[in-house]
């Protein structure tokens, strides 16, 4: 793994021994391609921690017999990989 400030080869730890930066955040990418693969059942949602909306999806899809949850699904997880949220539900910001 890389540190995502510095780019050196940080190994398994998690806070950069170079630079100190703190690289625990969850894969944007992942997030994104979860949730539109898979947003109706919510599983983007879930990997960033924010089980609300998550839940909300899986509800969605249960009363529209899946098409808001896919519909919902596929918009949350273009605006995932776009830049929204920035941060999983702890307010630690994404990585690529
Ligand atoms: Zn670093």
């Amino acid at each position: 793994m890389y540190c995502r400030e510095c780019g050196k080869n940080i190994g398994r730890v998690k806070i950069c021994p170079h630079c100190s930066c703190d690289n625990r955040g969850k894969s944007r990418l992942t997030a994104g391609f979860l949730q539109i693969l898979a947003g109706s059942l919510g599983l983007g949602r879930f990997y960033l921690g924010y089980r609300e909306i998550a839940l909300l999806q899986i509800a969605a899809s249960l009363i529209s017999f899946g098409t808001a949850g896919v519909i919902w699904g596929f918009i949350d997880g273009m605006m995932i990989l776009c830049g929204t949220p920035d941060t999983d539900a702890d307010g630690v910001t994404l990585l690529k």
